[in-house]
């Protein structure tokens, strides 16, 4: 696609229990495209009347979809798999004007969304308890598992299909009904384009519902969301910061919620670890999506007996990325976001900068693409040290032996991703152990996941576990007894 090509923004709208529907107020905003800040859609600014229709829309929903046989509900899982595969180009287009994705990663969304939902379309057929054993002679008892009803999901921008489709697909598939209220910088991407695509599909109005909202005006619609009694659980991916305050809110209201949260994902290249094969592992687990996924590793550190080889090799890699427009299939590396984006990175990168760091790749801007950039010599009271930028920035530092280098990796509050570069497999293992970290790879980036792992994170990252594992989250475990004699009480 070429830019000339584009046609007006379209105006989307809300669906609400089947029906697509402007915001209660007839409010929209402007969705920008953060390559080109031209207007890439018109979206509804809903608010707590749109949460409320939505929340009523799921509820009326459930009862049937809760009922609805294994074979049926896996035809509709499979059918949406289905037309993802088919709208594929179209998808990528969208991706790389709302959010700046270029195609690389765009087709791995895509790939990565159409295998959840393949995978989910088996879950109907899972066992769905199990037989527990009781001391009473005659009883039977079982251990049920049941749907909890209405689910809400929170989605975020940056992994906005795949992560838009993981918000909604367990919870659907274990007989939830979905109210979706995806990120304001992707309300297509990681929203409204997955209900048209289960609409599309056969997916029966009400079970996914999704409500839109401006920057900065979440509030009435997180408050009715919240607060209403009949959404029984919570299922978030985004910020650390954004999580903890989540999850004070349920658990104020004594309400389930599930923490896919940031990560500062340390990747440990030991003395014998294959210098080549770790400097590609680095360009890529780095900068792919212009360091904008939670996985991207954001500290290389490296033996010193080969720091100096490894930088000789590194940083021409990476002066050679060259971001540019992401609708353009050739690009590799797109835009940030949005201005904040771009600001939060370009103030980290200065901050490390005023404290002593050196910038041996980029460190510089061109709209709002942030060249990718290496930083050594980064002090320990420069933030970047230790907390999530989200963008193209990575620091690289030398270490003595592993303890030092597994102690450094520690020294962060997240713990979502990491990886260990090493000859010698056991001792990737070992150390691995050490780690602390959701998920370690051994020879292998921090940046990956495939749908079916038990992909989540540890401290601040987060709780949730994905894959099969996003059952145990989605449903409530019940117990159900039956008798075959009267019993004798003691009253
Ligand atoms: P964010 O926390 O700013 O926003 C995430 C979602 O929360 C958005 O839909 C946003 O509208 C919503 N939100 C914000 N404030 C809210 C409130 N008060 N009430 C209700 N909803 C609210 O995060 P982001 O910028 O969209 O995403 C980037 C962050 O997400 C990074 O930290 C990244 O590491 C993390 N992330 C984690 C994973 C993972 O699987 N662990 C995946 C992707 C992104």
């Amino acid at each position: 696609m070429t830019r000339t090509m584009r046609s007006e923004p379209r105006a989307w709208r809300q669906l609400l229990a089947g029906e697509w529907v402007g915001a209660a107020s007839g409010r929209t905003f402007e969705d920008l495209d953060p390559y080109s800040g031209e207007v890439f859609a018109r979206i509804p600014a809903g608010g707590a009347e749109d949460a409320q229709r939505a929340i009523a829309a799921a509820q009326a929903a459930f009862p049937a979809w809760a009922a609805l046989g294994a074979r049926a509900r896996q035809a509709l899982f499979l059918a949406a798999a289905q037309v993802l595969e088919r709208r594929a180009d179209e998808v990528v287009q969208l991706m790389a004007l709302e959010t700046g994705c270029a195609t690389p990663f765009a087709r791995f969304q895509i790939q990565w969304a159409t295998g959840l939902l393949r995978q989910a379309a088996g879950y109907p057929y899972l066992p769905g308890g199990e037989i527990v054993p009781s001391d009473t002679p005659g009883v039977f008892a079982m251990a049920v598992r049941k749907p909890l009803g209405v689910v809400c999901g929170i989605s975020p921008w940056n992994g906005s299909l795949a992560l838009g489709f993981r918000t909604i697909v367990a919870p659907l598939a274990c007989g939830n009904t979905v109210v979706l209220k995806p990120s304001e910088d992707a309300p297509v991407c990681a929203g409204l384009l997955m209900a048209e695509i289960l609409q599309e599909s056969g997916f029966p109005p009400g079970v996914l519902n999704v409500v839109t909202h401006a920057p900065g005006e979440v509030g009435p619609i997180a408050d009715r969301l919240f607060e209403s009694p009949q959404v029984r659980a919570y299922n978030f991916t985004g910020s650390s910061a954004t999580g903890a305050r989540l999850a004070e809110r349920a658990g104020r209201h004594l309400k389930r919620i599930a923490l896919e949260l940031g990560g500062y994902n340390p990747m440990i290249v030991c003395a014998d670890a294959d210098l080549s094969y770790s400097v590609d592992t680095a360009v890529f687990a780095a900068f792919f999506h212009q360091g904008q996924i939670c996985m991207n590793t954001r500290k290389i550190l490296v033996h010193r007996s080969l720091f100096d080889a490894f930088l000789e090799r590194f940083v021409p890699r990476v002066k050679a990325l060259e971001p540019g427009d992401p609708a353009d299939p050739a690009t590799k590396i797109g835009p940030l976001i949005n201005d904040q984006a771009l600001a939060k990175v370009r103030q980290g990168v200065d901050q490390a900068v005023a404290l002593g760091a050196r910038v041996l790749a980029g460190g510089t801007a061109k709209g709002r693409c942030f060249a990718p950039t290496v930083l050594v010599d980064v002090p320990a009271d420069a933030p970047i040290h230790c907390e999530e930028v989200f963008g193209p920035v990575v620091l690289v530092e030398a270490f003595d032996d592993e303890q030092q280098a597994v102690e450094v990796a520690n020294a962060t509050a997240y713990g979502l991703s990491a990886s260990i570069m090493t000859a010698d497999v056991w001792k990737g293992i070992t150390l691995g152990g050490q780690v602390q970290a959701g998920m370690v790879n051994v020879n292998g980036p921090t940046m990956g996941g495939e749908p079916q792992i038990p992909f989540g994170g540890v401290k601040d990252s987060g709780w949730a576990r994905f894959g099969r594992w996003a059952i145990d989250t989605f449903t409530d475990l019940n117990l159900v007894t039956v008798s075959r004699d009267q019993r004798k009480y003691p009253l």
